[in-house]
C-alpha cells in the first residue's frame, strides 16, 4: 500500500502546526462518519478529552496488579479497582479471582484457554462454528487441536453434538469455549447444559468468551446465574471497547485464583507476574477506572437495557420493510437481508453473504435506524 504524502515521515522534523492540522482533518472525518456506524461493537458515545493530562505520564503496569514492582509508575490501584467490580458482574467471589485488563479481547481469551489446557493438558479444545476467530489463532499458537462443534438453529453451540464428540475423548478431558454474545448474531451459548454435555470427555474446563456480551448479560435476565456461578467455569474475557466505549482497545481477563501462582517472574521487574506481556497500558487501566466509576453498575444496567430497547425497535422497523430480521434473546444484533452495496457502504455495516448485521450500541440512535430504512425501502421501490 501506498502511503499518502500527508502521512509520510521525513529526513527532517515538521512543524506542529502542520502535524496538528493533519491529525484534526483525521479526526473530524473519523466523527463525521460515528452516527453511521452501524455494525460493530464499538461504542462510540464516549468523550475523554478532558483527561488529556493522562496523555502527558508514562503509566505502566508491569505484572500483575496485585503486585508492587520496582518502577512503581502505574495505575495498579485503579486496575484492581476495575478487576474487582468486573469480577462481581461475572458472579466471581472478588477474594478467589485474578484478573487484569489485557490489550483487548484475543488477549484475554489466549489467557483464559492458557489456563485451561495446563490444567487439562490431554484435552483438546472445543469451540463452536460461531466462535470468534481468536479461538482459531489461539489453538493455533498453543498447538492444540481445536474441535469445531456445530450449531443449532439459534446460533449456539449444539449440546447434543458436543457430547457425541466428547464421548470418544473419555477420560482426556475437555476444555469447552462458550461465546457469550456470538459476533455475527449475539447468540449466547448455556453454559450449564455444555458443561453436562463435555462431562462425557471426563473433567470439564470452560472459557466463557463473553468479549461481546460481557457488560450485557448481568443485566438483561440471569444476571445471578452467568459468569463464575457455574463451578466448571475458570476463566472469563470481556472486552471493554465494545459496550462500555473506550478510545484504545482493552479487555478485562479473570480466572480462578487456584490456576496462577505467585511466583516473581524476572528479578529485573520485581514483580509477580501471570500476565501474557511484560509493560501494560496504564492508560487504558485509568481510563477504565474513570468509565465504570462514572456509570457505576446502575449506569451500565441503563445502558444495556436501552441498547436492547433498541435492537427490538431496529428489528421492528425492518420488518415493516420485509428485510427478515432476526434478534436472538438478550442480544443486540440485528440480523437482515444485505441491502444494496452503497447502503452497506454508506451505514458501514458488517455482512456475511446475503445477510447484513447492525449492533446496537449507545451510539446507535432510533432517528439513524429510520434513516437507514428509509434507505433501504428507498432501493426496493
Ligand atoms: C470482539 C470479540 C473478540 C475479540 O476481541 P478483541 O477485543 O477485538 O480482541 C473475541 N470474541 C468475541 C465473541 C468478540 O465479539
Amino acid at each position: 500500500m501506498s502511503i499518502a504524502d500527508s502521512w509520510r515521515i521525513e529526513k527532517t522534523s515538521r512543524p506542529e502546526p502542520e502535524l496538528s492540522a493533519v491529525l484534526d482533518s483525521f479526526i473530524t472525518a473519523m466523527r463525521r462518519e460515528e452516527p453511521r456506524v452501524l455494525g460493530f461493537p464499538g461504542n462510540l458515545d464516549f468523550s475523554y478529552s478532558h483527561l488529556a493530562g493522562l496523555l502527558d505520564v508514562f503509566v505502566n503496569n508491569v505484572g500483575d496488579p496485585g503486585s508492587r514492582e520496582k518502577s512503581d509508575v502505574n495505575s495498579k490501584s485503579m486496575e484492581r479497582a476495575v478487576v474487582e467490580f468486573v469480577a462481581e458482574l461475572a458472579n466471581a467471589d472478588p477474594v478467589q479471582t485474578y484478573g487484569y485488563v489485557t490489550s483487548g479481547g484475543s488477549e484475554a481469551n489466549l489467557f483464559g484457554l492458557d489456563r485451561g489446557v495446563t490444567v487439562l493438558p490431554e484435552a483438546r479444545i472445543y469451540a463452536s462454528a460461531a466462535a470468534h476467530y481468536s479461538i482459531h489463532k489461539i489453538a493455533r499458537l498453543m498447538n492444540k487441536e481445536l474441535v469445531v462443534v456445530d450449531c443449532d438453529d439459534d446460533d449456539r453451540l449444539n449440546p447434543k453434538a458436543l457430547e457425541r464428540l466428547c464421548r470418544s475423548d473419555a477420560g482426556r478431558g475437555a476444555v469447552v469455549v462458550a461465546t457469550i454474545g456470538t459476533t455475527m448474531t449475539g447468540a449466547i451459548d448455556d453454559v450449564a447444559l455444555l458443561s453436562q454435555a463435555a462431562a462425557a470427555a471426563g473433567d470439564v474446563y470452560v472459557h466463557l468468551d463473553a468479549a461481546l456480551g460481557g457488560l450485557l448479560v448481568p443485566f438483561l435476565g440471569e444476571e445471578r446465574s452467568w459468569g463464575f456461578a457455574c463451578p466448571s467455569v475458570g476463566s472469563l474475557a470481556i472486552s471493554m471497547h465494545k459496550a462500555l466505549g473506550m478510545p484504545v482497545p482493552c479487555a478485562i481477563a479473570l480466572c480462578r485464583t487456584q490456576l496462577v501462582d505467585d511466583h516473581v517472574r524476572g528479578e529485573y521487574v520485581g514483580a509477580t507476574d501471570n500476565t501474557l506481556g511484560c509493560s501494560r497500558s496504564g492508560l487504558a487501566a485509568a481510563l477504565l477506572w474513570y468509565a465504570l466509576a462514572g456509570k457505576g453498575r446502575v449506569g451500565l444496567a441503563a445502558q444495556a437495557r436501552s441498547a436492547l430497547d433498541t435492537a427490538k425497535y431496529a428489528a421492528k422497523q425492518l420488518a415493516d420493510i420485509g428485510c427478515n430480521p432476526v434478534l436472538q434473546p438478550r442480544s443486540i444484533i440485528v440480523v437482515f437481508d444485505r441491502p444494496p452495496e452503497w447502503v452497506c457502504r454508506k451505514y458501514h455495516l458488517a455482512t456475511q453473504s446475503d445477510r447484513a448485521h447492525v449492533i446496537t450500541v449507545p451510539h446507535v440512535t432510533r432517528d439513524i435506524i429510520d434513516s437507514l430504512c428509509r434507505d433501504i425501502g428507498g432501493t426496493k421501490r
